[in-house]
């Protein structure tokens, strides 16, 4: 539990109510740690605390709520960030992934209802992303939760509800990279990795790895990127180093960082009719500059992606499948694996840098 921003976690007990209607009850075996929750800890991002971090995680249903259909006592499941309400207009756009009903709610604090189910001392305590994760036990509402088959490992499943789905998705839905197509990936955190990995199992051509960090770059290496270039230099000198090893300008470029002068280079580093794709959140001031000329002349795009563009429930299974078949080796995602109680260190090990995905085992 965090009690304030810029404090220290603490590991304490909390009371637990039962999952309300169209809630389940979940026994957490394992969750991953995010960029997102460090700007919980913080306080870049503001939410109402004391709160549960954590918006990623894996385990085995314990109890369901009213009106919960399709998931039941000892189902394995991975968690989702991205509830959805169904009936919402988005949702009627077949775009869950961005509900109106849900995105409103995502940093209140509550579920779904806008309540909380967790309390220490007799006080509310809050949710994060609806999921808070890094805990044993967690109430969420049950279209955060999608069945996965029970060989998966805890620790996989885990990494399903952010960082994987964002990057192998925005490749496999959001920009729908055909065989050959030519692809950069700019920032190599978990998303970068996994966009690497989802554009070699869609049968990309080129797939050219971007980062300042000769670790980072490394590790892209080794996933299978078939070639890396070192970010030194202005946009335009970076663009050019991404061109000359992609023997071209490529057809996407995804840019995970979400910093300006990365998507810059970015943009600069596609070809014609070639597709900019951001993933990474910037910051709300944020702008980009462009040479707007080639957005016409050379039909250039920038396509947003959030979550990937995903829809879980049909797109965790995909993942996991790909990967039993040993083509999206996720689990080499994996760099540190802590306990709970250590979960201190889990953030600073995601604060270097260093880390790829960061896993804390639970139970
Ligand atoms: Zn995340
Ligand atoms: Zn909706």
């Amino acid at each position: 539990m965090l009690p304030a921003p810029g404090t220290p976690l603490r590991v304490v007990d909390l009371d637990l109510d039962p999952p309300g209607p169209g809630e389940v009850q979940v026994r957490l075996y394992a969750s991953g740690v995010c960029s997102d929750d460090l700007n919980v800890i913080d306080g870049t991002v503001e939410v109402p605390c004391p709160v549960v971090p954590g918006h990623e995680g894996a385990g085995v249903v314990e109890a369901v709520g009213e009106g919960v259909d399709g998931l039941g006592e000892g189902d394995h499941v991975a968690l989702s960030w991205a509830p959805y309400c169904g009936t919402c207009e988005q949702c009627l756009r077949d775009l869950p992934h961005l509900c109106g009903t849900a995105w409103p709610l995502m940093l209140t604090g509550g579920l779904l209802d806008g309540t909380t189910r967790l309390q220490f001392g007799g006080a509310q305590v809050h949710h994060y992303c609806f999921i808070s994760s890094w805990a044993e036990c967690a109430v969420v509402p049950a279209r955060s939760c999608v069945r996965i088959p029970r060989d998966v490992p805890f620790e996989v499943a885990a990494l399903l509800g952010c960082a994987i789905t964002s990057g192998v998705c925005a490749v496999w839905r959001t920009a729908e990279v055909r065989p050959g197509e030519r692809v950069a990936v700019f920032g190599l955190g978990g998303t970068g990795l996994s966009a690497v990995l989802g554009a070699i199992a869609a049968g990309a051509g080129e797939v050219v790895a971007v980062d300042a960090r000769p670790m980072r770059l490394e590790r892209a290496r080794e996933l299978g990127a078939s070639h890396v270039v070192r970010a030194e230099g202005s946009p335009e000198q970076i663009a050019e180093a991404v061109r000359a090893a992609a023997g071209g300008g490529v057809d996407y470029a995804f840019e995970t960082s979400a910093r300006p002068a990365n998507v810059r280079a970015a943009f600069l580093s596609t070809r014609d009719r070639g597709a900019t794709v951001m993933l990474g959140i910037p910051r709300a001031d944020a702008e980009v500059v462009l040479p707007a000329l080639s957005i016409p002349r050379m039909e250039r795009r920038i396509l947003g992606s959030i979550y990937g563009s995903a829809r879980p429930d049909r797109d965790f299974p995909l993942i996991l499948d790909a990967y039993r078949r040993g083509r999206l080796p996720l689990d080499r995602l994996i760099s540190h694996r802590l306990p709970l109680e250590m979960a201190g260190d889990a953030m600073d090990a995601v604060r270097s840098g260093e880390a790829a995905r960061v896993v804390l085992e639970l139970g």
